[in-house]
């Protein structure tokens, strides 16, 4: 009975403490320059009526609240897969390319890259045991499979981001932003990317592998927490990280900021929020009490369109 009375006792008190740091405020401290933000969309679902119009409507909201556009990068009907989702949803060329002209009304418009191959690939490390074949044993375009590092076709890939490039061109769209596809980077990706005039990309992530569990660029040789740098082995592509998917409460995010926020508080730093329309729909609360509550942290946060962190790096590295 005492050992029970003792247990009781223990377990109250590990709940208070609980309670009290959860109750506890997280500061951080102001910058004296400050973290430039926003949003980047993989967007790669909008063939699917219902799912372009609930993410229409959540961009025009998203642009609102947070007074910068957000920048969504966007497959076009020359990617296999896309061309699939329009055969399903009975989606004809013209009607996709309203749904971008419309979206690029609230937004800015970049290029995502999704390449596929005849040839099955391989998963590496981790992701192997974590996901095992899904991947490749899902119903992708026409019957093709993920291109990664183990099944990529250089060719393959030259020819459709040309096709994807010029087609967006040709609606009156100039691409100067990317970001990969499974998050899949690689040496011949970066060049083609500048020989394309791509010159900001956002496919690199701190800590994580890309979708096949391969890395393009080890975590050693990354620059630290928000710091632009050139996207090896091009001269002139900027790379700016992808944090992480805010799908979380703001107080989750802040902590998730802490380093990054005590990071060189004299020089800019440069960061976005991945996502997707299926994020945007889901966790649309959370993703925009995220966008408020760094907008609210004004010492720290500045919501910025992409164009803009673009011409300000490219001042700053020397290359405007
Ligand atoms: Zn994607």
């Amino acid at each position: 009975m005492r050992d029970l009375a003792r247990l009781v006792k223990r377990k109250a008190k590990y709940g208070v403490e609980c309670f009290r740091e959860f109750m506890q405020p997280i500061k951080l401290p102001a910058r004296r320059e400050r973290i430039r933000i926003n949003f980047n969309f993989h967007v790669e679902d909008i063939a699917d009526t219902e799912t372009y119009i609930a993410f229409r409507e959540f961009v025009k909201g998203l642009a609102d609240a947070a007074q910068a556009k957000p920048l969504l990068c966007v497959t076009t009907p020359h990617c296999p897969q896309t061309r699939c989702q329009m055969k399903q949803n009975h989606l004809c060329e013209e009607e996709y390319e309203e749904r971008v002209k419309e979206l690029a009304r609230y937004s800015e418009i970049g290029y995502h890259g999704h390449f596929f191959s005849k040839k099955k690939g391989k998963l590496d490390g981790a992701v192997a045991e974590w996901i095992g074949d899904m991947l490749y044993s899902m119903a992708w375009a026409d019957g093709l499979n993920p291109m990664g590092s183990s099944n990529f076709e250089r060719a393959v890939v030259e020819n459709q981001m040309r096709e994807e490039i010029a087609w967006l061109k040709g609606i009156g769209i100039e691409p100067f932003a990317y970001v990969a596809g499974w998050w899949f980077m690689n040496e011949d990706v970066a060049l083609l990317l500048e020989q394309n005039g791509i010159k900001i990309d956002f496919s690199v992530r701190q800590r994580h592998p890309d979708t096949f569990g391969g890395r393009y660029l080890q975590n050693g040789s990354l620059p630290p927490h928000g710091e632009p740098f050139i996207l090896p082995p091009t001269k002139g592509v900027i790379e700016v990280r992808s944090v992480f998917y805010p799908v979380e409460h703001p107080r989750r995010s802040k902590e998730f900021f802490r380093d990054t926020v005590v990071h060189s508080p004299d020089s800019p730093l440069y960061v976005v929020f991945p996502s997707h329309e299926g994020e945007a729909i889901h966790f649309s609360r959370e993703l925009m009490d995220n966008a408020l509550a760094t907008r609210r942290m004004k010492g720290i946060f500045e919501w910025q369109d992409l164009s803009t962190q673009l011409s300000e790096i490219s001042s700053s590295l020397g290359l405007a």
